[in-house]
């Protein structure tokens, strides 16, 4: 239910910044999803649906921005992009905490990017 909680949220978010500009009804919601968060795009689009309604939200086009992940590796330097976690074991990378450096293979790298996971800004109207 990782995906509805982050629907709730987002709605939120979307709604308070509506009422801080006193937009009537918001128009697009611009998300950024990183790789590196296993959040299905399916199930958050069908749990924003259902988190949406009877909110100034309800008919919003929503956006979703997929950001790669990406990596630096402490031992050769690399900055780069790595291989998000597969659809069918989406958990084993970040269970595992250390993904392969795809230069040198070495496993001592820090994720830098691809856990972005939010609003990037919204379209509304008064
Ligand atoms: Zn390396």
């Amino acid at each position: 239910m990782h995906e509805l909680s982050l629907a709730v949220s987002i709605i939120e978010t979307a709604v308070k910044a509506a009422k801080e500009h006193n937009a009537k009804k918001i128009l697009e919601i611009n998300l950024e999803i990183g790789d590196f968060t296993v959040v299905s795009e399916d199930r958050l689009r069908f749990a924003l649906e259902i988190t949406s309604k009877d909110t100034i939200t309800e008919d919003a086009k929503i956006n979703i921005e997929r950001t790669p992940g990406r990596i630096r590796c402490k031992k050769c330097g690399y900055e780069g992009d790595s291989s998000p976690p597969t659809e069918d074991d989406p958990l084993q990378h970040l269970i595992m905490s250390s993904l392969k450096c795809p230069q040198c293979g070495d496993t001592h790298t820090e994720i830098i990017g691809g856990r972005e996971m939010g609003v990037v800004d919204i379209v509304a109207s008064k």
